[in-house]
């Protein structure tokens, strides 16, 4: 349900990538600033919100979270409706979700348009980046953001609170520039 508060703006983003890339653990870190190694679903839940002020205005991140609907596919329009950015997770220690990430983004294209008609922007988080075993290289991931269209990336880590911020700051930027 969107909704207007009283003097600022609410915005529907959705978390998408996938499953096991730390989707649930960037919305809790970022809404909670707790990381909780075996964090589970809370059935149900469809989404976390965060209160940011910028340039003095009260802005609502709505992050919604496919909450184990992984399986490519199964996501609905409906799921995807209204939302005004996505942010696509992959896992930097499993480069199949790199892989991934660009069948989430053809099917963020596929289905969602702003009102404008145009596609909505998407950030593409590149997480676990506290790991060693990384299999990715920033090169690889600066082309693929690139050549699909991603208005930016970030490094980041949900477990160490590295790049949420940013990437999220630089997010509230964009949805600001395009309203
Ligand atoms: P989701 O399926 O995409 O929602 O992924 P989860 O948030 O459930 O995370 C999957 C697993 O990866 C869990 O065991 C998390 O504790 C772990 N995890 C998530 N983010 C990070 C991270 O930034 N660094 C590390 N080391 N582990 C992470
Ligand atoms: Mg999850």
């Amino acid at each position: 349900a969107e909704k207007i508060d009283k003097d600022g703006q609410l915005y529907k983003v959705i978390v998408i990538g996938s499953f096991a890339c730390g989707k649930t653990s960037i919305i809790k870190r970022f809404t909670e600033g707790v990381f909780t190694p075996n964090y589970k679903i809370t059935i149900g839940v469809d989404f976390a919100e965060a209160q940011l002020t910028k340039n003095g205005k009260e802005i609502t991140l709505q992050l919604w979270d496919i909450a184990g609907h992984e399986r490519f596919g199964a996501m609905t329009r409906t799921y995807y409706k209204e939302s005004s950015a996505a942010i696509i997770v992959f896992d930097l220690t499993r480069e199949m979700t790199l892989h991934e990430a660009k069948k989430w983004r053809d099917d963020v294209m596929d289905k969602v348009l702003l009102p404008n008609n145009e596609h909505v922007p998407m950030i593409l988080l590149a997480n676990k980046c506290d790991l060693e075993n990384q299999q990715i290289e920033d090169e690889q991931i600066n082309e693929f953001a690139e050549t699909e269209g991603f208005f930016k990336w970030f490094k980041t880590s949900a477990k160490d609170n590295i790049g949420i911020d940013n990437a999220m700051n630089s997010l509230v930027d964009k949805l600001i520039e395009l309203s």
